[in-house]
């Protein structure tokens, strides 16, 4: 199919894309919370002629198709912001309003481009005579991570899916092939006895010394876990006074590794530690290991098509008015961190990414991120790409993301995505080489043991 005629269809769809990522912009909700995002991108879908779906357990969450028979195609869409991150359209940090939420991550964009690349597939769908699904999932509360798009796998809701798309803004446009990190959330409550400090200090047994115990095991540990593999706690123990022996302390836990069955093993190992601290302490230990979310899959296969689709469709010509605004933000960054991005992703002097990076040049980038969407990936075949809408040197979950996510510059990021998600969705539709490719390399490499690690609370 002419690709034009694709990047055609996107391209009317513009206004439909900016409306909805504008309003989801300036009414940032929270994870768990989106409440206008979802009736809003619900009622849009609507009325473009989709089938609303439900999606058990996730309250802001629902799926959207149009068509029948196979193959499924998913598109997937985020919409929820990030605490303390208002922050206005300009390039001087300024809150709409000082500790509220913003898009400072750009799931405004992201929930709007997928719609409209959605809704584009319906088109030709329709206008082609092809057979063929297309499902937009609304998908909430990613920045918690272990919870969205895990519960969706959990209930099967990606059963029929044959392929899942979706991207994330970024200051760069390139495929992502397997990049994130998987991450697990695990947490350890202490029981001790309390007791007078001064009076009857031999009575105690301290939770908080379990805590702190744990802890030190932990940082031991460091030392014999793999380079990649992050191990971040908090403790919110504590609150009495020091003459006091505490009965009661815990510690929450994150953990990061590029696989899953790496983070596994870590968890054992942490577990034994919390147990040993217990022991040491002669307190008890209750540990909720509360969910997790996977790491991306490799798909070369798809990768290859999404990368063939970055090339192919025209990058976004920009204003003046746009550059001066991403020069002004980038003049906001560390220079240091622009220099070492320019460097990586070849854009001297430019404030915009101007043409898709080369295949692989995801290995470059710094990867220490996690998605929700790790879990598709091993469900069914899935690519997330990449598309440039903030300068270069701007990260994800910075108030100069948010600024720049209210803006036509950010905007046009999410058009080209759009576009590039259609154009792949059709290439699914239409060619069943390299539809089957995929679906093969899949197969080959998937986990057979794999299964959501996501613990809802009426199981518990
Ligand atoms: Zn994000």
């Amino acid at each position: 199919m002419d690709k034009n005629k694709i990047y055609e269809i996107v391209g009317r769809l513009q206004p439909t894309l900016e409306a909805a990522s504008r309003y989801i912009w300036e009414n940032p909700e929270l994870g768990g919370s989106e409440e206008k995002a979802a009736a809003y991108f619900r009622k849009l879908m609507q009325d473009a002629g989709f089938r609303l779906g439900e999606t058990p357990d996730v309250e802001h969450g629902f799926t959207a198709e149009f068509g029948s028979g196979k193959p499924v195609i998913a598109i997937l869409g985020e919409y929820d912001a990030l605490p303390g991150l208002s922050q206005k359209p300009c390039a001087v940090k300024e809150p709409v309003s000082e500790g509220a939420p913003g898009h400072g991550c750009g799931h405004n964009l992201l929930g709007a481009g997928s719609a409209a690349a959605a809704i584009a597939v319906k088109e030709i769908l329709e206008a082609e005579g092809l057979a063929g699904t297309v499902r937009f999932y609304g998908c909430p509360e990613e920045e918690l991570l272990i919870r969205g798009k895990v519960k969706m796998v959990y209930h099967k809701l990606f059963d029929d899916v044959d392929f899942a798309i979706t991207w994330h803004p970024m200051c760069q446009t390139l495929v992502w092939d397997g990049a994130a990190l998987a991450n697990v959330s695990a947490r350890f409550y202490f029981t001790g006895i309390s007791a007078h400090a001064g009076a009857a200090p031999e009575k105690g047994r301290s939770a908080l010394d379990a805590v702190e115990l744990m802890n030190v095991g932990v940082n031991y540990l460091r030392e014999h876990v793999i380079d990649k593999a992050r191990i971040h706690y908090t403790t919110n123990s504590g609150g009495l006074p020091p003459n006091i022996v505490p009965p009661n302390a815990d510690s929450w836990y994150f953990i990061r590794a590029p696989h899953m069955s790496d983070i596994r093993a870590i968890l054992e190992r942490i577990k034994k530690i919390a147990q040993g601290a217990a022991l040491m302490t002669e307190t008890d230990v209750k540990i909720e290991v509360e969910g997790g979310c996977c790491e991306i899959l490799r798909n070369h296969a798809f990768a290859d098509l999404v990368q063939e689709n970055l090339e192919a469709c025209p990058r976004p010509d920009y204003t003046d008015e746009e550059l001066k605004f991403a020069r002004e933000l980038q003049a906001t960054v560390d220079p240091a961190i622009v220099a070492r991005d320019e460097a990586i992703f070849g854009s001297v002097g430019e404030p915009m990414m101007k043409s898709a990076g080369e295949r692989d040049l995801y290995l470059k980038a710094p990867l220490t991120a996690s998605t929700d969407g790790g879990d598709v990936s091993f469900a069914v075949p899935m690519h997330m790409f990449a598309s440039a809408c903030w300068p270069i040197g701007v990260a994800p979950h910075t108030w100069q993301a948010a600024a720049a996510n209210g803006t036509t510059l950010a905007e046009k990021g999410a058009l080209y995505a759009a576009k590039v998600l259609a154009a792949t969705a059709c290439d699914l539709l239409t060619r069943q080489d390299v539809a089957n490719a995929i679906t093969r390399e899949f197969e080959e490499s998937k986990d057979p043991d794999y299964a959501p690690m996501v613990y809802l609370d009426y199981e518990k």
